[in-house]
């Protein structure tokens, strides 16, 4: 068996936020990832190659062990669930919080079945079923904002970062669901037959980072590392 290490790390924001923290543990494609059209790249850290994909598709990637290990947000990992992986290392880049947001004084009390839109709809069925609410969720694959201005949901669950986008449309933040950052995850067949090269590239990425590594991690999703 081979003790190459495929990395799967998240197109958009968190590969440009993991790129110099990758480069400081000597992990530097041969390739820009965001001009080549290589799905893989090879790096110029020895057995260690990168493939960059869409956020949603990096857990399914590392579940499937056709990722050993792979760099994601834990809004993503929230969402999947975390099965067959393990969460060992937040690297608190690409940080956000994810929210609960809708138009002031427009959500309705219950009885009133609130509808609401996200991309996250497993998560945020498990928000309001643990206040003890149903929810009608819409499934949304961009521009959430723009729901509850045009009535198609009472309410939307999305990342907020700097919250401008919420303000220029007329939101209002209403409830916290999660701290988001971006985490390292792990095949958790992987962490057992590749053990030293993933404890020393975690290590290296740790040290990047500036964090603690933990022994192995939580399971990824709703119950690990935070
Ligand atoms: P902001 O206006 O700074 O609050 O950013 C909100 C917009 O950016 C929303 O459309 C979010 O979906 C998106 N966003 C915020 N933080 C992140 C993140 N860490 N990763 C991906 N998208 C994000």
């Amino acid at each position: 068996m081979s003790l190459d290490l495929t990395i799967a790390v998240s197109k958009g924001r968190i590969l440009q936020e993991a790129l110099p923290l990758l480069a400081r543990a000597g992990i530097v494609p041969e390739e820009d990832p965001e001009r080549s059209r290589r799905l893989i790249l090879p790096t110029g850290r020895a057995g260690v190659r990168l493939v960059v994909i869409r956020a949603a598709d990096v857990p399914t990637y590392v579940q499937y062990g056709a990722a050993d290990l792979g760099i994601a947000g834990k809004d993503v990992l929230l969402e999947h669930g975390g099965a067959g992986l393990y969460e060992p290392l937040d690297l608190g880049i690409a940080r956000c919080r994810m929210m609960v947001a809708g138009l002031p004084g427009a959500t309705p009390a219950p009885p009133t079945r609130l509808r609401v839109a996200t991309k996250y709809v497993t998560t945020a069925r498990r928000h309001f079923a643990a206040q003890g609410r149903q929810v009608e969720t819409i499934k949304l694959y961009g521009s959430m904002e723009l729901a509850p201005l045009v009535g198609l949901a009472h309410c939307i669950v999305d990342l907020v970062d700097t919250g401008g986008t919420l303000k220029a449309n007329g939101l209002v933040p209403l409830e916290l669901i999660a701290e988001i950052s971006s985490r390292v995850i792990v095949n958790q067949a992987a962490m057992k037959m590749k053990h030293d090269p993933v404890k020393a590239l975690l290590a290296a990425l740790a040290d990047a980072a500036g964090v603690p590594a933990t022994a192995s991690g939580g399971r990824a999703g709703a119950g690990g590392g935070g």
